[in-house]
């Protein structure tokens, strides 16, 4: 799991209030996750490996697909 860091962000990678993009690992593909609409995170449109979660002041992402969702939550405090 690794966590954006707002004001470090990469080329590939936004976040803006209550959204943020995210590129997935595995296939590329750049994705939003919204604190609003995403409580319990968002995975990955294209092929769900990635998953991100935008919490309080926290944007986690995790890159595997072993369930760590909840680990997500959980890390953020939920
Ligand atoms: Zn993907």
């Amino acid at each position: 799991m690794r966590e954006l860091n707002k004001q470090n962000l990469a080329l590939n990678e936004d976040w803006y209030g209550d959204t943020a993009a995210i590129p997935c690992f595995a296939c590329g593909k750049v994705f939003l996750v919204s604190k609003i609409l995403h409580r319990k995170g968002r995975a990955c449109p294209a092929c769900g490996r990635t998953r991100a979660l935008l919490a309080r002041s926290r944007c986690l992402v995790t890159e595997s697909c072993d369930g760590s969702d909840l680990n997500l939550v959980k890390a953020a405090g939920e």
